[in-house]
């Protein structure tokens, strides 16, 4: 079977680089060996992304974030002290982003014209794949970096396409993940802000109120980055088959993630095994089927892997090492009776077909 073109909806690149200081120029045995000694995070020595293996699993493109929390006095999430710190730490991670263009390690995607020439591109059979860019569409996961509206028109300018308006804990637009109520003004402000430019919105890591608040105020286009099924995993994480059926009426993509706790309702943050659980890549194929079965098609669902997101191997499925094993979707889903069109349209065409549409 011949690998398949695959667009990754999320990864923590820049996090990556300038938080966890890895080369991701290296090979992954070497980023490992590099960390074998460390115990500042929990994924130290078990990262599964690099260039090198993301050309491997012929992920061509990806949705790349910007990300840097504020943390307010008392939180008991850790981030920068002021959104002035946390912006400082989105234009380093977008430093990194330019000095990897330069070595043509990535090239930035801002338009439908970029977005078909770079699918040409890998395309191209006489061009090996380990030796293309990986395209990018930079995303901010988190918009409390942003320290004022007049900020989100900053970032527009230097290539910004999406922008989540929340991430873990309170947040100054909008709470997230592991905490309840609706977005804040600045953050209807700034949803005003992202229609006039055309930005993508992500509802990944809002509230349900803050859900739906932004899917009744925001009229350009809607994206799901990474995100899995509630009924499934029944936490406030997921999306709710409600949630679902509002994000397909809009035509919304929902990328599946990799991480544990969003496969496997068992799984434990930092504490379960999964070998123990045997939580394989097969769990997240549970729920694109459950979209599928909800939208009638195989039209909403996506990769959006996570897989660099605080976590590597000791949280990921076991049946994968790095993000190259991506690839072995084709094999299980097409047992899974997935058409070789249905895989396409998951691997790859989803997101293109979202993106020409949202920038024509
Ligand atoms: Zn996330």
């Amino acid at each position: 079977m011949s690998a398949t073109l695959i667009f990754d909806g999320h990864l923590d690149l820049a996090m990556n680089a300038m938080e966890w200081n890895r080369d991701l120029t290296r090979p992954l045995a070497e980023i490992r060996q590099r960390e074998m000694h460390m115990k500042d995070k929990p994924d130290r020595g078990n990262g599964t992304v690099c260039f090198r293996e993301l050309r491997k699993g012929k992920v061509g493109f990806v949705v790349a974030t910007q990300l840097s929390r504020y943390s307010c006095n008392g939180s008991s999430f850790p981030g920068w002290n002021s959104p002035q710190q946390a912006w400082a730490m989105t234009q380093a991670q977008l430093a990194w982003y330019r000095e990897m263009e330069v070595l043509g390690e990535m090239v930035q995607i801002t338009s439908v014209e970029q977005l078909d020439a770079h699918f040409d591109l890998w395309n191209n059979e006489e061009i090996p794949d380990l030796s293309k860019p990986i395209g990018y569409i930079l995303s901010l996961e988190g918009a409390d970096s942003l320290v004022d509206i007049s900020y989100l028109h900053k970032a527009y300018e230097y290539g910004l396409r999406a922008v989540g308006l929340s991430h873990f804990g309170d947040g100054r637009y909008a709470p997230g993940t592991k905490r309840e109520g609706g977005l804040t003004l600045p953050g209807r402000e700034l949803l005003k802000e992202m229609s006039k430019l055309n930005l993508i919105l992500d509802v990944t890591h809002l509230t349900d109120d803050g859900f739906n608040e932004a899917m009744d105020l925001y009229k350009g286009p809607v994206w799901a980055s990474h995100h899995n099924v509630r009924k499934i995993v029944p936490t406030q994480r997921q999306l709710t088959d409600e949630q679902i059926k509002q994000l397909i009426e809009r035509d919304a993509v929902i990328g599946g993630m990799l991480d544990c706790w969003a496969l496997d309702a068992r799984f434990i943050d930092t504490i379960s095994d999964p070998w123990q659980l045997n939580i394989r890549l097969e769990n997240l194929v549970d729920h694109w089927d459950h979209i599928c079965q909800v939208a009638g098609n195989s039209l909403h669902v996506a990769i959006g892997s996570d897989l660099d997101g605080i976590f590597g191997t000791e949280q990921a499925p076991w049946n994968m090492n790095s993000i190259a094993d991506l690839q072995k979707y084709q094999a299980i889903l097409s047992a899974r009776g997935y058409r070789q069109e249905d895989i396409e349209n998951l691997f790859h065409k989803n997101w293109l077909r979202f993106l020409r549409k949202a920038w024509s």
